[in-house]
């Protein structure tokens, strides 16, 4: 994208892929709120009108947002919703830890929907410029002592182990194997998330909020040695924008706040005063706790017990300074982004 090119409002729409999910719809109602003319959505229901409701009543989406069906596994469909598009936000693709399927149901619509996209952007000459959600996945499934940085890969995924991040790490290296095989005219930007919790514009659970509410619920035996790095939907949504109105931005954006512990996060939970609730009390946060919880990942599904196994006893350590200086991304207070998230739980009725 040339410089000065701050987009026009009026100018062509933005398409944002999987406006239905979680990311994506938070990146949809800021596109509204910064005063873009059209966004252009893509979901995979479109005749559906009753279930996106919560986005075509999106302030200011009256004849600005529109709806159109796409798949990321049928490509006539993704050329359809790219074409004419000045920007691609590429946020779908399936995010579950547990499947029975894990290339038809993960592997294959990350991998062949972010091909797929960049094949109908070639396509499409009035596209400048991609943003890819990729994930903390793609950096890493197993963090060890060192800083993670945007120089990390994850090279230990696979259908087995992790499929989720295998599905990611796939999808990612695919598109900058894409960029070097045939250097568009369009660039490619991607946004790294760690774990997205906050306030969601549709019903569903996301998969990460959903640690939230069954921790809250008592689904947990214990105080387990977990770590996340936390970061705000709305950091998240706004970091993908800015990733397409600045000339400068490249390459990858890891994007994550804050590291806290599970003790840590049920400490801060306490804190909030639940009515009810069952947040965890017995400490498993030590050796013959580890030992206790990688014993009982066995009798859990596979994608859990691979993420316990791996994740166990490991506390993330990142560098987010890319984002802050590039993207001037300050995140807000993690505490902010906690009480929100319950709030919101307890609203759509989740928790
Ligand atoms: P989400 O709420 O589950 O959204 C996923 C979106 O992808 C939904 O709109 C879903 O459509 C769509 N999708 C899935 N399979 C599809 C297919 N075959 N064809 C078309 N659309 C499909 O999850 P999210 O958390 O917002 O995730 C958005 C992106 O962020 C994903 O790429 C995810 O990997 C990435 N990410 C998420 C996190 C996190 O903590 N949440 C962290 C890092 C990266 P339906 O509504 O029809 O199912």
């Amino acid at each position: 994208m040339s410089e000065n090119a701050e987009f026009d409002a009026n100018a062509t729409p933005i398409c944002v892929t999987g406006a239905s999910g979680f990311i994506a719809a938070h990146l949809t109602a800021q596109l509204l709120e910064c005063g873009y003319t059209t966004v252009r959505g893509t979901v995979r229901n479109a005749d559906d009108a009753q279930r996106y409701a919560y986005l075509t009543s999106l302030p200011q989406a009256n004849g600005r947002l529109e709806l159109v069906a796409a798949d990321l596994l049928d490509w006539p469909s993704l050329d359809r919703a790219v074409s004419g598009c000045r920007c691609v936000f590429h946020t779908a693709s399936p995010y579950v830890l547990d499947t029975k399927h894990p290339q038809t149901d993960l592997v294959d619509p990350a991998v062949q929907g972010t091909l797929g996209i960049l094949e109908a952007c070639l396509k499409s000459p009035s596209v400048q410029r991609v943003v890819i959600t990729s994930s903390m996945a793609a950096i890493t499934d197993q963090p060890g002592d060192d800083v993670l940085t945007e120089a990390d890969w994850n090279k230990r995924s696979s259908l087995t182990r992790n499929p989720y991040y295998y599905s990611k790490t796939l999808a990612e290296r695919a598109a900058w194997d894409f960029v070097e095989q045939h250097s568009p005219n369009f660039e490619v930007v991607v946004i790294n998330p760690f774990m997205v919790i906050g306030p969601s514009h549709g019903p569903g659970l996301n998969t990460s909020n959903a640690v939230i509410a069954e921790i809250i619920q008592g689904k947990m035996p214990g105080i387990l040695s977990l770590a996340w790095g936390f970061v705000d939907v709305r950091d998240v949504a706004l970091a993908h924008i800015r990733a397409m109105q600045n000339p400068r931005a490249a390459g990858r954006y890891l994007c994550a706040h804050e590291t806290w512990t599970m003790a840590e996060l049920v400490s801060r939970l306490k804190s909030l005063e639940l009515d009810q609730h069952h947040l965890p009390s017995m400490n498993l946060d030590h050796a013959a706790g580890r030992l206790l919880v990688r014993l009982l990942s066995y009798f859990q599904p596979p994608g859990r017990r691979s993420y316990l196994q791996t994740n166990l006893g490991r506390i993330p350590k990142f560098d987010n300074s890319k984002i802050k200086t590039e993207l001037g991304i300050e995140f807000r207070p993690l505490e902010d982004t906690l009480r929100d998230t319950v709030e919101d739980l307890q609203r759509w009725g989740h928790i």
